[in-house]
């Protein structure tokens, strides 16, 4: 089963339903503050817009939790937009009422609507039927590019798309890219494949990593989830974070590991604080003694060395998750420094997850990667070996 391409539509003076992932971070003053998600849905626009149709965008922001909330408003995504489309871009002032219906039905081939923030109606997280049908009832082809939400059996992800058939809905662009690019990686990757591991527990990459173990050559561990399995061998972790439900489940991946041939690497020292705060005072310790009161916030010195080491000859990286409290500048250095190896390797490097976008991003190493994920929790179900909702609404018959 293949994805439905959307060079399959016929999209002649149609009014096309493009579900896009435009949840950018603002900052206090609502500018967006990286917008790449936008950057990277321009082309799945522009293609229909070449192909003589009226556009509707379709994209939630932050987690307005049903109600109307101006502050996670779309205007600056519509601004945005605007200026990368270089075209007149207008924000309907609600997603499924008086004013969207009206401006729909008005819309002329080669015009562009945004729909308000999805997500200021309840119907589109609770999967909605009348909310789904609603929606689908605005436009004649459906086609889904938000990666980042795909995962989400969401109105707009999945449930309008019972109203379209294998001729009218397809996948976008980038959400064809990623799919592409995680399959190849599962199915048919470079070896030595290196996956890197971290971010803050076990619990949200137990299931991805377990998936991966059968097709890496070698995992490298950091971040706070490091601290469970050191933990299990008997080290002193003092206050670091630890999932002790998870012990037995950290034991089974490193019997698994072994089991499996995987060379399963984890922080030999660590940097250490007092507090969880950018001002505590910090020390580097062995991973093995960790003094009571003190937790690990980063990997030490002899970790990144011994990681650039198991980095050399790799073909494939794929990283989720960073190696420390990047976020503080203090805990940032283990972090930046694998991104600059993973950046100056020869391998494929992908990147996958929130939060390894955005330090990539901090260090100025985001064009230096071979792919960077948009969606963090939908490439990890991916990683999981789930097909999404999103996708799976796209498959074809
Ligand atoms: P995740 O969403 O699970 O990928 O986790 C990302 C978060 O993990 C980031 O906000 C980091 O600050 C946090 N993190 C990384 N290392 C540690 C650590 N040693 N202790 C606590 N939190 C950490």
């Amino acid at each position: 089963m293949e994805l439905l391409n959307i060079k399959h539509l016929d999209l002649q003076d149609k009014k096309v339903f493009i579900r896009c992932d435009f949840n950018v971070p603002l900052d206090e003053y609502g500018n967006i503050t990286d917008d790449r998600r936008i950057r990277s849905a321009i082309s799945t626009i522009n293609y229909c817009l070449d192909a003589d149709c009226a556009v509707i965008l379709a994209s939630h922001l932050g987690r307005p939790k049903g109600v109307v909330d101006s502050k996670d408003s779309l205007a600056p995504v519509a601004r945005r937009i605007h200026q990368l489309l270089k075209r007149d871009v207008t924000l309907a002032k609600d997603v499924i009422g008086e004013d969207a219906h009206l401006k729909v039905q008005n819309l002329k081939s080669g015009d562009v609507l945004l729909l308000e923030n999805l997500r200021f109606e309840p119907g589109e997280t609770k999967n909605d039927e009348t909310f789904s049908k609603t929606l689908a009832s605005m436009a004649d082809i459906y086609i889904n590019d938000a990666f980042g939400v795909s995962h989400r059996a969401h109105a707009s992800v999945d449930g309008m798309t019972q109203y379209f058939d294998d001729s009218t809905k397809a996948a976008g662009f980038l959400l064809q890219k990623e799919i592409d690019f995680f399959a190849k990686l599962m199915k048919n990757p470079v070896r030595p494949f290196c996956a890197i591991v971290g971010g803050s527990k076990v619990s949200g990459k137990l299931e991805a990593l377990i998936n991966l173990l059968p097709k890496v050559d070698k995992v490298l561990v950091g971040g706070g989830m490091a601290f469970t399995f050191l933990k299990q061998l008997g080290y002193d972790v003092g206050n670091s974070l630890v999932e002790d439900d998870l012990l037995e489940d950290a034991q089974h991946i490193m019997d698994e590991a072994r089991r499996l041939g995987v060379k399963f690497y984890l922080p030999i020292d660590v940097v250490a604080a007092q507090t969880f705060s950018a001002d505590s005072i910090s020390k580097l310790t062995t991973s093995q003694e960790i003094p009571p009161g003190w937790m690990g916030l980063d990997i030490g010195p002899a970790t990144v060395r011994l990681y650039r080491e198991v980095l050399a000859d790799v073909q494939t990286v794929l990283w989720n998750g960073p190696m420390g409290v990047y976020e503080m500048d203090k805990f940032a250095r283990g972090s930046n420094k694998i991104a600059h190896f993973v950046a100056d390797s020869y391998a494929t490097t992908v990147v996958g997850g929130g939060d390894t976008a955005d330090l990539v991003q901090r260090v100025g190493l985001d064009e230096e990667m071979s792919f960077i994920s948009t969606g963090g929790g939908a490439s990890l179900e991916l990683l999981e070996g789930k097909v999404l909702p999103g996708v799976k609404a796209l498959l074809s018959e």
